[in-house]
């Protein structure tokens, strides 16, 4: 699954976000709630960089996709990973 990177035209904010080939492209500024998001052209493949791992729920059509699992997850201890 590609991981799209957004840069907000507003206020600068940048986001990552996974997404569907097929998904809807974000336009709205989880920072700023301008419409002013651009999708850039992501060489970098999976970085997580900064604080931000943004999952939001505006364009989803019902079936999510979980996110990553963090570092306390991925594990049979990890009680997300049994339900
Ligand atoms: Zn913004």
């Amino acid at each position: 699954m590609p991981i799209y990177e957004y840069q907000c035209g507003a206020c600068g904010h940048q986001l990552e976000k996974i997404q569907k080939m097929s998904d809807e492209p974000m336009k709205d500024c989880p920072e700023c709630a301008k419409p002013e998001l651009a999708k850039m052209i992501s060489a970098g493949g999976f970085s997580l960089k900064g604080s931000g791992w943004y999952e939001t729920d505006f364009k989803n059509s019902g079936k999510k996709e979980a996110p990553a699992p963090s570092s306390a997850c991925g594990t049979s201890a990890c009680p997300a990973a049994n339900s």
